[in-house]
């Protein structure tokens, strides 16, 4: 039976509540999982792709709730960041990476994602400087990875956000790089130490002349602007030869290895693959 105007809204509406209804549930969630203590963190290996040099370790941050399991991050950081949870997290995320990078000796640094909020947050940089004394991380081994649509809220802030962070001695990158809106104009402006490329283009590698074209283009401005390049989501040999002959220097994936936690680093090799 066709269903009536009325009834098809009604029935939308009834969807849109339960949507709803599960945000503001999986919100109430992410404070009580922070107060007991839910949250851990996986790292990832970040390389050379022409050798085996460590040149980082990305945080990764992992909710494993009580009946619901292990949520990933895709699902619940827009959440926190729509009810404001981010700001607690990301400051819980930010003191347990250092913490750990100084009791693991992570060399040469550890990478840590910031969103939007945190950016917008005018008490960022005095976060990141106590929590550099408090744990006695020094600030050239942090580098905070930033997205470019964290930038668009108020590019002014941030910008003198993270000079003043640059100044302190901790680098930055530009994460997902050529996915979204990147434009020259952020390269431009901005004092990134870092571009990470978007795994769309390694995907495409092997099969696409023009996702290669693009990495050759984004290396050759990395390299004249002197902004370090690191591929993200290498998952196969011959992406990372590739990779190396066009000269990109630095890659992150699977090839490379999972995140894991700290302890199972070592064994990476047997590590599960996510999801
Ligand atoms: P991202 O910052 O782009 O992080 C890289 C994501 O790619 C991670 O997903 C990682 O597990 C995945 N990955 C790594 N290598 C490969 C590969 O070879 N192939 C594929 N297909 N994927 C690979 P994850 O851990 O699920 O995180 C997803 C996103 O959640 C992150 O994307 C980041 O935007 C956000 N996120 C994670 N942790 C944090 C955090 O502590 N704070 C904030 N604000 N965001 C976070
Ligand atoms: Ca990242
Ligand atoms: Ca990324
Ligand atoms: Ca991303």
């Amino acid at each position: 039976a066709k269903k009536s105007l009325d009834e098809k809204i009604c029935y939308y509406e009834a969807n849109m509540d339960e949507a709803s209804r599960a945000r503001r549930a999986m919100a109430r969630d992410l404070w009580v999982a922070l107060e007991q203590g839910q949250f851990f963190l996986n790292f990832q290996i970040q390389r050379a792709v022409s050798s085996d040099e460590i040149t980082g370790y990305e945080v990764l941050l992992r909710w494993q709730h009580p009946t619901q399991g292990l949520i990933p991050p895709a699902t619940f950081i827009p959440v926190a960041e729509e009810c404001g949870a981010i700001s607690a997290i990301g400051d819980w995320v930010l003191e347990h990476a250092c913490r750990e990078a100084v009791l693991w000796n992570l060399q040469p640094r550890i990478a840590v994602n910031l969103s939007a909020l945190q950016l917008s947050n005018a008490g960022l940089v005095e976060k990141v400087r106590a929590v550099l004394a408090a744990t006695g991380l020094p600030a050239h081994r942090l580098e905070l990875e930033v997205t470019e649509t964290a930038l668009i809220a108020d590019r002014d802030r941030a910008l003198h956000l993270l000079q003043q962070l640059k100044a302190m001695g901790v680098t930055i990158a530009m994460d997902d790089f050529g996915s979204g809106y990147s434009s020259l104009e952020t390269l431009r402006s901005f004092p990134f130490d870092k571009i990470k490329l978007d795994r769309s283009f390694i995907n495409e590698l092997e099969t696409s002349q023009q996702a290669k074209a693009f990495v050759r283009a984004i290396l050759a401005l990395g390299h004249s602007l002197n902004v370090a390049v690191l591929a993200e989501g290498v998952e196969t040999e011959a992406q990372r030869a590739i990779l190396e002959e066009e000269g990109c220097q630095e890659g992150q994936g699977y090839l490379f290895g999972y995140p894991a936690l700290l302890s199972r680093l070592g064994e990476l090799d047997q590590a599960v693959p996510p999801h």
